[in-house]
């Protein structure tokens, strides 16, 4: 785990309401006078993924208003950052929320507050930097009219870091249809999309996606024959959580995740969290688990970390910049 958390990194898919700590959300929960039985939710250890989202629902109760919102943002790249993460994409879902004032604009800008506030924090200490973009989420349970919002909301606040559109959210609900014109939109307003594909299996839908040509897939746990022969000729890169796959029992054990025919195959992999707070995670060690798991040595850990650059939805010198930090990351970790 040591060598792990020296490791430079990059994250990829992060939600922000499943990254809080513990203690926020036990605090929060006495500050919102939650219910107990609610409260008993928080404490449970082990979820499936349909608990998963209750769990979620409970969260997006005492994360209410827009001083949370900034509050809870800050923190998670504060902690994303002690990780030594160097470049956070963030994700989460813009929510309108008339009895707290707040619209998918206002709940986006505390959101927008709270990254540069912990950025802002982070340069004044002199400490390791973080850069950070956001991502906003489509929610399965929203209609077309809500997903093309998130995604004019996302266009117009693409020079304050906003730069992609993902689609998440319980995959029993909805269907593909409803988002797909919104999503076609993001992608003519120059907004990068990334997708939760094959979470549970629906081959129809995995297959409309696949050809929707995302700039990402994120899970890609149940998928047949003929559709991993399908992603893997797309070449679209996967944003992989273990420990998320493993507690939601969407695979049965580590060595027998996907991660490790993809990665063997060539196909692009990228090590992500999912929700650090709700899995108990840190991206150390999610690559300490693929470590053991497959038994990488020091200098796969290093390349897996490094390629994941190139999937940023950075620019070309950006990413460039990127390459150099890693590279003096590099020499002083010899
Ligand atoms: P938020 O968008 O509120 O910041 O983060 C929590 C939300 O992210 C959840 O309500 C859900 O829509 C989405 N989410 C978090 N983890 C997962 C996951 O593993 N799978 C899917 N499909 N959605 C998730």
């Amino acid at each position: 785990l040591k060598f792990c958390q020296a490791l430079p990194k990059i994250e990829l898919h992060a939600h922000l309401n499943g990254s809080l700590r513990d203690a926020t959300i036990r605090k929060l929960a006495i500050k919102r006078q939650l219910d107990p039985s609610l409260t008993k939710l928080i404490e449970k250890g082990d979820r499936t993924l349909s608990e998963c989202f209750k769990l979620f629902d409970v969260i997006h109760q005492i994360t209410t208003d827009h001083e949370t919102i900034t509050g809870i943002a800050s923190e998670v790249v504060e902690d994303f950052a002690a990780d030594n993460v160097r470049y956070l994409e963030l994700r989460t879902t813009p929510k309108t929320r008339s009895e707290h004032g707040m619209t998918k604009r206002s709940y986006t800008e505390a959101v927008l507050k709270g990254m540069q506030e912990a950025q802002g924090r982070q340069r004044a200490s002199k400490g390791r930097s973080i850069a950070v973009r956001l991502l906003l989420s489509i929610d399965r349970r929203e209609d077309a009219a809500a997903a093309l919002e998130t995604v004019q909301l996302a266009a117009e606040l693409q020079s304050r870091g906003v730069v992609g559109i993902d689609l998440s959210g319980n995959p029993t609900l909805g269907q593909w249809s409803t988002w797909e014109p919104a999503l076609q939109e993001a992608r003519r307003q120059g907004l990068k999309i990334t997708l939760h594909a094959a979470e549970v299996y629906n081959p129809a839908e995995t297959e409309a996606m696949l050809h929707f040509r995302p700039d990402r897939l994120g899970h890609m746990c149940c998928l047949d024959e003929r559709l991993e022969a399908l992603h893997y000729s797309t070449g679209i890169p996967v944003e992989l959580c273990l420990s998320s796959n493993i507690i939601t029992e969407s695979v049965a054990s580590y060595p027998e995740h996907h991660f490790h025919p993809f990665y063997s195959a060539g196909h692009p992999v990228i090590l992500c969290t999912d929700d650090s707070g709700v899995f108990s995670t840190s991206l150390s060690k999610e690559f300490a688990i693929a470590a053991q798991a497959f038994q990488f040595s020091r200098l796969q850990l290093w390349q897996i970390s490094e390629a994941a650059i190139d999937h940023t939805f950075l620019n070309e010198e950006e990413k460039q910049d990127l390459r150099k930090e890693f590279e003096n990351a590099r020499l002083k970790l010899q």
